[in-house]
């Protein structure tokens, strides 16, 4: 296809989205207020027209349109798919940015990125400077970082003389939301106008299944289900395409070898019931997906053929599939919640809200009558599913988001302008931990180490870990960790069980060529091994590894060692010596940066925590210390996987003395200090509750017992 006529089919296509009609008023509206809130059904164009719109309208003269999602493949494939609309090459006027990849240049004036990245910018240039409009998308998500941006961007114009100081034209603010809460929205940025794009959609049947009940939540049988309806779907309902929702990449892997081997056997003379239906297309889409397989789902299906989309919750609201006329809903959602059992943000498989289920249901009726069929019953959508889905900010830790607050002199956290304020607990829970890890002082302020620390894309434990590596000459080995740990999983776990016996064989003798005996040298050695390899790929192939997360990791590698010395340039560094062999100064620096992460053997293969909750794990099977028995009483972990058990995943065994001085950090810390005021808040009673329930955590006595 020739460069105009694609362009003409575009173009085309845009002038039929609902927003087309108002975008003279659209613009004028953005022009004529500093805050505006946008609603309209999605799909309706908004995430991709209407940058577009304020680009012709020369809103860019002064500064970059700035578009946040919170998802990173949202970010990617609109950016791509705005570029197409713009005839011109992605990365030049239209670009995106996520983390660890940065597709932009000194022309670029769209900029789609995610809403941590615009966070990152704030900290560089608070006014955003480079910036004439910032359009924060998808805030009916309420991604923990458009939350905090929104209250950044408030904060912002609420002291006129700071928001314009260091800017020479005004910036506008757009807030997009695909639905409700545009009043709450609009009272929380001062009463501003809203902008509602009418949308039309056409009325979509749900029926509800037999199934799946409660009991299914812990069990994965409603893979089988979802596989078996999206079948009765195919043979038995007219032409038009399916959107499955399951819950993550393994699942979704599973549900479409299922179909695969299943629809194989269909035959279409006599199985189908619309026999202008020829065959199926399925397709898999979630988040970490290779970009220029995404852009299969978007295209139509060749003619006599359905197309069967198996996708996270990415399709409910960030990615319009047009052509949707039947969804399959499983109910369930991979979520980040914090669970007080472990002490630690876990993803975990939950049921989806009532609001949820009726968005995903939705996207059946965007261009004709559609239907909804739902595994679950009456009785889990009554029993089990929430009405609203709780906002990330309040389920979720928010140390990274403190700290970066605290770094642009936002001291008092909690009486930030949130538009739901998080729960105190989990404040005081940050504080403590950036406390812990010696990024803020006993008064809350921040320290030179947490100023550095901010700089990082990571998690606060695994940079601190990186500084520490730094200071002890050794980042060589703690770099490649950061990044390996970053990435997606790199161990490749094939289906079928003869290949995934030859598979576990290669890792093990990767675990044992690294000295075995630790998670974190293995995936460390899996770099060093890969990177020197004459025939990188070649090499992943042989030991089953994932050869794209490794050449992920290789650039994250480059992009954090560029962080670093960009910081060993601009500040003093600490620099300390180490007398030692190299596993022990690896696991060393580790400790540093994972001593709240620590376990310590209980009995048998059982262990325990000692971060205060004293949960009991086990050693996940996938560890190389899962068999181990003798001398094991001490490990570092670096996350955690609960099932009907709680594991812990990527291990390494330590000895006491190296964290003997650092736990005890874990207790003695008073988080009313802390935030100083939080403590004005809070009755003498409430205080001497607390100190008994903090004086009951430190239970668990620590020994000097030691391998
Ligand atoms: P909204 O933000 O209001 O939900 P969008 O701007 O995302 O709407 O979508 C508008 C239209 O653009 C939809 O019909 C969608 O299918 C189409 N679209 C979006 N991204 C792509 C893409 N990468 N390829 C093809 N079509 C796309
Ligand atoms: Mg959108």
């Amino acid at each position: 296809m020739s460069k105009s006529s694609r362009w003409d089919s575009t173009e085309n296509e845009s002038k039929h989205l609902p927003i087309y009609r108002h975008k003279a008023k659209l613009v004028q509206a953005v022009e004529g207020s500093t805050f505006l809130v946008v609603t309209g059904e999605t799909g309706s164009g908004k995430t991709t027209q209407l940058p577009q719109y304020l680009h012709q309208a020369g809103m860019c003269r002064n500064g970059k349109i700035g578009i946040t999602q919170p998802r990173r493949v949202a970010a990617i494939t609109v950016a791509q798919r705005v570029a197409q609309e713009m005839q011109c090459t992605l990365g030049r006027e239209v670009g995106y940015q996520v983390r660890f990849d940065d597709c932009t240049s000194q022309d670029t004036v769209v900029k789609y990125m995610t809403d941590g990245c615009l966070l990152r910018e704030i900290l560089a240039d608070p006014v955003l400077s480079q910036y004439s409009v910032v359009i924060l998308d998808e805030v009916h998500e309420r991604s923990l970082n458009t939350d905090i941006l929104l209250g950044l961007l408030k904060k912002m114009f609420s002291d006129p003389a700071k928001s314009t100081k260091g800017r020479s034209f005004p910036l506008k603010v757009v807030v997009m939301s695909a639905t409700l809460e545009t009043d709450k929205l609009s009272a929380f940025l001062g009463g501003c106008p809203v902008f509602a794009i009418p949308g039309r959609t056409f009325p979509v049947t749900c029926t509800f299944g037999t199934a799946v009940g409660p009991k299914d939540v812990e069990s994965t049988g409603y893979v089988k289900e979802v596989v078996r309806m999206a079948l009765d779907v195919h043979t038995s309902e007219l032409a038009g395409d399916i959107l499955v929702f399951l819950t993550g990449q393994s699942e979704i892997e599973r549900a479409c070898d299922l179909l695969f081997e299943k629809a194989e056997s269909i035959d279409y003379r006599y199985d189908v019931q619309d026999q202008t239906v020829e065959g199926l297309l399925i397709l898999p889409l979630y988040g970490s997906m290779p970009t220029d397989q995404q852009r299969q789902i978007f295209q139509p299906p060749p003619s006599r053929i359905r197309k069967c989309v198996v996708a996270t919750n990415i399709a409910a609201t960030s990615l319009t599939i047009n052509g949707i006329k039947y969804i399959i809903d499983s109910g369930f959602v991979k979520q980040l919640n914090h669970n007080s059992r472990v002490g630690m943000d876990i993803l975990e498989v939950v049921p989806i809200s009532k609001s949820e289920a009726e968005q995903r249901a939705g996207r059946a009726g965007r261009t004709s009558a559609g239907k909804c069929f739902r595994i679950y019953t009456k009785e889990f959508w009554e029993k089990s599913m929430p009405e609203y889905t709780v906002p990330e900010i309040q389920r979720t830790s928010l140390t990274a988001v403190v700290l970066t607050l605290k770094c642009l002199g936002v001291h008092d956290v909690i009486r930030f302008p949130y538009l739901d304020c998080p729960e105190e607990r989990f404040l005081l829970e940050a504080l403590k931990q950036l406390y812990q890890f010696d990024a803020i002082d006993r008064r809350g302020k921040v320290t030179q180490l947490g100023e550095l620390m901010v700089e990082f894309p990571l998690q606060p434990g695994l940079t601190r870990a990186v500084l520490k590596g730094s200071s002890l000459g050794c980042q060589d080995l703690l770099l490649p960790l950061a990044a390996m740990l970053s990435v997606e999983n790199i161990f490749i776990r094939p289906g079928n069980p003869e290949k995934q016996k030859e598979a576990d064989k290669k890792h093990r003798a990767l675990a044992t060529k690294s000295g075995g005996m630790n998670d974190f040298a293995t995936l460390l050695s899996v770099f060093q091994l890969c990177k020197s390899s004459d025939r990188p790929s070649a090499w992943c192939k042989d030991n089953w590894i994932h050869w794209r997360a490794l050449k992920s990791a290789f650039s994250v590698e480059t992009q954090l060692r560029e962080i670093l010395l960009r910081l060993q340039q601009k500040r003093d560094f600490p620099v300390e010596t180490f007398d030692g062999n190299k596993s022990e100064l690896f696991r060393r620096c580790l400790c540093t940066g994972y001593f709240t992460n620590v376990a310590r053997r209980s009995v048998g293969k059982v262990f325990c925590t000692m971060d205060g909750n004293g949960s009991m794990v086990n050693i996940h099977p996938s560890s190389s210390l899962f068999d181990q028995e003798a001398d094991l009483n001490w490990v570092i972990f670096h996350d955690v996987l609960v099932t009907s058990r709680v594991y812990i995943r990527t291990v390494c065994p330590i000895r006491y003395e190296w964290v003997k001085d650092l736990l005890p950090k874990l207790h003695e810390v008073d988080v009313y200090e802390l935030s100083s005021v939080a403590r004005q808040e809070v009755t003498d009673e409430e205080m001497i509750k607390w100190e008994t329930r903090e004086a009951a955590k430190r239970q668990p006595e620590v020994s000097t017992e030691d391998i």
